[in-house]
């Protein structure tokens, strides 16, 4: 964080004060590769391939072509080696073996690639009026009502019948159709829908997207209009009804990054919690040569659902991927993964609640991050007397602090909202039980978990300079 001239009181500092004009060339570069990655990744499964693809790219190979070559050679110099293992398709880990024993810990950044979304049903199809609609259950928390009339678009994968998949992606591109859950016209909502509390003025039920609206010709029989719009999924993608059992659908904000404001100086998009960390991550790890400690960047799948499931941070996939890069150095042992965890050091890269002009009040101004202000880094989450908070050691935030201001970052700091205001968790937590020192430390935004997230350009560039200050850190 800056300083007065004397040193002793802490100033806010906008990043833009502090960059030559070299650097917003470089910001903007960045901006537009950030910008792609949002564009081409729009759930978790899409993150994971494309952060694959970018690792393959950049030297990064699968664990087991590793273990294979040390089979091979036993003496094979494992140090600076890039790798990554990918777990269920919606969960990846990368790595660069560092020039100390793994044993000695290692240095991590864990952050997110799940948004929050409307997920379709097991069995979404419904005819209803004579239009069809596909029923969904809203994933992580949203306002429900940021979801009706805007253009939706469907991405997921379903398994047929005969076990081969599909993979969807419908209303990106300008000649796709769009998808939309239509919300009640203003002037037939006087009286109901008026007199709702704002968490039911779109209930979870009436999330419901708008799907086809042609029936089917000939004899009269029920559900025409959903008959034919089975037939044109079945003559377009040879799939039957039954087969959305085995598929994960997702409906998201159709549509592109933008830039934002009459400077450019901002970026709106769907998904950048957490999307703007996991792309940081990938970047600074991706410009280490051989660091000290082996290098971690985890991309975790479920957090906006408290981090539940074999492809979370929760699961035993990540000690399990310790286990297996201590074998491939010789490493057997159940206490030498225990030293790792417990050596180790992390940042939980997460977004945080950036002040919003309009609505002042939810902070404590003197600990409200401000976007434009530099990463921000958040001693505790948790809500209600920091219950359920996973709470950094001052000794870490000291280290953090030190390797920061030394390597001349604009950083901020604060917490999520007033006192009682509310709340939120990261995976931070889960990493802290394994022993690790963990921080939160990432780029603020506003409008969090809206179909429109704001970063700051000056944040993310700030972010991936902070991130790799971290990881070259001994
Ligand atoms: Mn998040
Ligand atoms: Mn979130």
């Amino acid at each position: 964080m800056q300083t007065s001239e004397d040193g002793l009181a802490l100033r806010r500092e906008s990043v833009w004060n502090v960059v030559t004009d070299d650097d917003r060339a470089k910001i903007e570069v960045l901006s537009m590769e950030y910008r792609k990655y949002l564009d081409a990744a729009k759930t978790e499964r899409e993150a994971v391939e494309l952060t694959e693809r970018m690792a393959i790219a950049n030297g990064f190979v699968r664990l087991e072509e590793l273990e294979r070559l040390a089979q091979e050679d036993p003496g094979i110099e494992l140090k600076g080696r890039r790798g990554y293992i990918k777990n269920k398709e919606k969960n990846i880990l990368l790595f660069i073996i560092g020039s100390r024993p793994l044993r000695d810990g290692f240095r991590m950044i864990g952050s997110h690639v799940d948004s929050p979304r409307l997920d379709l049903k097991p069995n979404p199809i419904v005819e209803k009026e004579k239009l069809t609609i596909l029923k969904t259950h809203y994933y992580g928390g949203i306002k429900k009502y940021h979801f009706a009339n805007v253009p939706l678009a469907l991405h997921g994968v379903l398994f047929r019948r005969d076990g081969s998949m599909l993979k969807i992606s419908i209303g990106e591109d300008g000649d796709d159709p769009v998808f939309t859950v239509n919300d009640l016209l203003v002037h037939l909502a006087q009286k109901e829908q008026y007199e709702r509390k704002m968490p039911e003025v779109i209930k979870g039920e009436e999330l419901n997207i708008l799907f086809s609206s042609i029936p089917e010709k000939g004899p009269s029989a029920k559900d025409k209009v959903k008959h034919m719009a089975l037939r044109i999924l079945h003559e377009r993608y040879g799939i039957e009804e039954e087969d959305f059992v085995s598929s994960e659908i997702e409906a998201v904000p159709a549509g592109k990054s933008r830039n934002v404001g009459i400077d450019s100086s901002m970026i709106g998009a769907y998904g950048q919690d957490d999307r703007i960390c996991a792309f940081s991550s990938i970047e600074a790890i991706m410009s280490l040569g051989v660091p000290e400690y082996t290098s971690l960047a985890f991309l975790a799948d479920k957090e906006e659902t408290h981090s539940e499931g074999n492809t979370a941070m929760q699961s035993n996939f990540f000690p399990w991927a310790i286990s297996r890069l201590l074998a491939l150095q010789g490493e057997h042992s159940n206490l030498s993964v225990m030293d790792a965890l417990m050596r180790s050091k992390a940042l939980s890269s997460d977004v945080g609640a950036a002040l919003n002009p309009t609505f002042p009040k939810v902070h404590e101004e003197n600990n409200a991050p401000r976007i434009g202000n530099g990463i921000y880094i958040q001693k505790y989450s948790g809500t209600r007397g920091k219950y359920e908070a996973s709470d950094a050691n001052a000794e870490f935030i000291s280290e953090v602090r030190k390797i920061f201001n030394d390597n001349g970052i604009v950083w901020q700091t604060g917490e999520m909202g007033k006192v009682d205001e509310g709340g939120g968790g990261t995976i931070a937590k889960y990493m802290a039980r394994l022993g690790m020192e963990v921080l939160d430390a990432g780029p603020a935004l506003i409008s969090m978990h809206s179909c429109f997230e704001i970063s700051s350009k000056a944040d993310l560039w700030m972010t991936v300079r902070a991130y790799r200050a971290f990881y070259e850190a001994t």
